[in-house]
């Protein structure tokens, strides 16, 4: 479903991102970790081309994100082309991001009515649909500011879900979260990895990586430096680097 074929990304003479491989399949959960600035972020944002990449090749279900191919050639894609990829792929950060002014089901609503062109009452029915999903169908008619963290958080990915995405992409989405609420935002997206959802998650929750994870990768310095089962990463890292990260985050 996705195939990060040698992804080069610099920022100026700052190569952030120097050369990551990534796969993965349809229905997989792969997690990401790795120290502050390693590039987490950055690569995700390649993925759904919020940043344009220097080398190497990014597809999402056989689709070059980003870029046409001609000949032998790589051309950068119109404004337009991209957004109706980006409409295929759901991003989740870490500071939620919600449209202040606009309640929870105008947020939810707001890209399919405008992007996808659905008619309101479908999209509302969907919104309440997913509500359900998220334990909050109750808060339907309330605005952002009315929500705690964790509720907020569980709106976002409501909203994403509203485009029907292929795949899901999730930044930290817990680490802006009092202790107390990231449970109820981890098991949000447990249950949608359940539901067979594509998803790469970059986390430090390594005990959702441990059980939800189909794979795990650890980068630093742009590179991975180690993946695999999450369950044998997180017990057994072979890397000196991946060793010394996790014992400070296990
Ligand atoms: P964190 O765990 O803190 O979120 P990260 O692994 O997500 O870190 P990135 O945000 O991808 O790291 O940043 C990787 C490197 O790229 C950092 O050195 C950062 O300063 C640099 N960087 C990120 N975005 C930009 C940008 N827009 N312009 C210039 N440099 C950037
Ligand atoms: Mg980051």
């Amino acid at each position: 479903m996705v195939h990060a074929d040698h992804i080069v990304k610099s920022y100026g003479t700052h190569e952030v991102l120097k050369d990551i491989s990534v796969t993965v399949k349809r229905g997989e959960v792969a997690c990401l970790i790795g120290p502050s600035g390693s590039g987490k972020s950055t690569f995700l944002r390649c993925i759904n081309h919020l940043e344009a990449i220097n080398g190497g090749r990014l597809s999402v279900d056989g689709d070059l994100i980003g870029y046409r191919q001609r000949g032998d050639k790589l051309y950068e894609m119109s404004p337009s082309e991209v957004s109706k990829q980006r409409a295929d792929i759901g991003m989740v950060f870490q500071s939620f991001n919600l449209f202040p002014h606009m309640t929870v089901l105008e947020n939810i609503i707001e890209a399919p009515t405008r992007v996808k062109g659905i008619k309101k009452a479908d999209a509302v029915a969907t919104a309440y649909e997913l509500l359900e999903r998220v334990g909050l169908a109750h808060k339907a008619k309330v605005y952002p500011a009315h929500l705690s963290g964790g509720q907020q958080q569980r709106i976002a990915i409501a909203r994403a879900l509203a485009m029907s995405p292929k795949l899901m992409l999730f930044d930290e989405p817990t680490s802006a979260l009092d202790p107390e609420l990231v449970g109820e935002v981890l098991d949000v997206m447990k249950g949608l990895a359940e539901s067979g959802m594509t998803m790469i998650v970059v986390t430090h929750e390594i005990g959702f990586a441990r059980e939800v994870g189909d794979s795990l990768f650890f980068m630093d310095g742009g590179v991975i430096v180690e993946s695999g089962d999450p369950r044998d990463v997180l017990n057994n890292p072979k890397h000196q680097r991946t060793q010394s990260f996790l014992s400070k985050v296990l």
